[in-house]
């Protein structure tokens, strides 16, 4: 695809279209399932009745479905202690027809997630969340990084741009979104500034760099005057806001529309990081089977 970066501004950025570029993914992916002859599946764990993990494991399983991985739910009781969730995933771990495990949250109260999620095998932790694989990340070695993370780093590379030498801000540093997304801008040689809500004068940093990602969680916080004409913006942010008719919308970190006219490329919220966040997980999946 042609790109806007050598040409100066003039007119609103194009939209990185998440929806289609998940669906090439998923396409990919089933083209590449059905080349290798193999069994595909990824096996999950839920544990106790969250309403939207429980809503958001059914879809999974559809969405494994289409591309024609098999999706395995392990349900375990709300009363599931640390030594069920543990045994249940060392059991996963052990199993060689087992390629790639993923834990619901949240974890009923007063379980560790963190420790839990340390357990799981590094080669089967198709969500990046064993510390194991973050350190993989930062040492360049072949690993499963975590999905929003590899999201967003897909949708800049879609727009075209080398990012070697470009300056770029994080706005957010969580463990499993901001910082990942950092360290992948890193290890394309990109000056990366990875900020959060301490950060100084943030709005004129922004303002300096050639591609902001954010992934803040505060509702359209990055304004026109944020971004510097012809940036990339990449919206993680999914935020459930009042609309103008009081009726609950979901928007992004990124005030959209006034930031649509002077960026080159930017991300809707819906429609960005969130399905191409599915896809990865779908692509880790297939990497960790097929590996
Ligand atoms: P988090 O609350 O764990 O971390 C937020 C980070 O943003 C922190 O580092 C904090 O210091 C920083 N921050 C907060 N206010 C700030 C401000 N005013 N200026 C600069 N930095 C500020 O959140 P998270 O889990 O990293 O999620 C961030 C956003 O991404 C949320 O909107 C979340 O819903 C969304 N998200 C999207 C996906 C996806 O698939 N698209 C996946 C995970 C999270």
């Amino acid at each position: 695809m042609a790109t806007t970066h050598d040409h100066p501004h003039d007119g609103a950025a194009r939209i990185i279209d998440g929806k289609h570029l998940s669906e090439v993914v998923r396409s990919d992916l089933r083209a590449r399932i059905a080349a290798s002859g193999r069994a595909v599946r990824l096996d999950a764990v839920l544990v106790g009745d969250d309403r939207a993990a429980g809503i958001y494991a059914a879809n999974q399983a559809r969405t494994c479905e289409e591309v024609g991985i098999r999706y395995v739910l392990h349900r375990l009781p709300a009363t599931a202690g640390y030594e069920d969730i543990a045994g249940r995933v060392l059991l996963l771990n052990a199993d060689e027809d087992v390629r790639a495990v993923m834990l619901h949250m949240p974890l009923p109260a007063g379980i560790d997630s963190e420790r839990i999620q340390s357990l799981i095998a590094p080669e089967k932790d198709v969500e990046g969340v064993n510390p194991a694989n973050i350190g993989n990340v930062v040492y360049g070695r072949r690993s499963l990084v975590p999905c929003t993370a590899l999201a967003a780093l897909e949708m800049i590379e879609h727009t075209g741009i080398d990012l070697r030498g470009k300056r770029c801000a994080v706005v957010g540093a969580s463990n499993i979104v901001g910082k990942p997304i950092a360290v992948l801008l890193m290890r394309e040689d990109a000056t990366v500034h990875s900020t959060n809500k301490f950060t100084p004068a943030l709005p004129a940093l922004a303002r300096e760099c050639d591609v902001i990602v954010a992934a803040c969680g505060v509702p359209r916080l990055v304004t026109a005057e944020w971004v510097k004409p012809g940036a990339v913006v990449v919206d993680v942010g999914i935020n459930r806001v009042a609309g103008p008719d009081g009726t609950k919308v979901t928007v992004g970190d990124v005030d959209f529309d006034a930031v649509r006219r002077v960026a080159s490329w930017i991300s809707p919220v819906p429609g960005g990081v969130g399905p191409m966040t599915v896809a990865m997980l779908l692509r880790n999946v297939v990497d960790a089977a097929l590996r």
